[in-house]
């Protein structure tokens, strides 16, 4: 199941289940190469994508993974123009809020 489509298919149904498909679509990939994370949310000011490493060891955690990342993107969506984005964009009171909220 490690294929980009895969990922998409994840993301689509967690924006479907939890967000009533209000994320614009996103680039979401594996990636060998991503350092020591699991996964990363990386972006520009105009534009981010998700990356996912290929060392899962379960559904299940790569699953939670990309959960991880669509808060964040979650987060730019919404800080993306304040001036102190990269301190929004952290594992704030909010952000662990949304990520219980959608692991139900
Ligand atoms: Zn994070």
């Amino acid at each position: 199941m490690k294929t980009d489509s895969y990922l998409k298919s994840i993301f689509d149904e967690v924006n479907r289940k939890h967000f009533r498909n209000k994320l614009p679509p996103i680039r979401i990939r594996f990636k060998p190469d991503i350092g020591a994370a699991d996964a990363r949310f990386v972006y520009e000011r105009k534009r981010s994508w998700i990356n996912i490493g290929l060392w899962f060891t379960s559904e299940h955690r790569l699953i939670n993974a990309v959960k991880h990342e669509i808060v964040h993107y979650w987060q730019w969506l919404k800080y993306r123009t304040y001036p102190k984005m990269d301190m929004m964009l952290n594992h704030t009171q909010e952000f662990k809020t949304i990520y219980e909220r959608i692991n139900v």
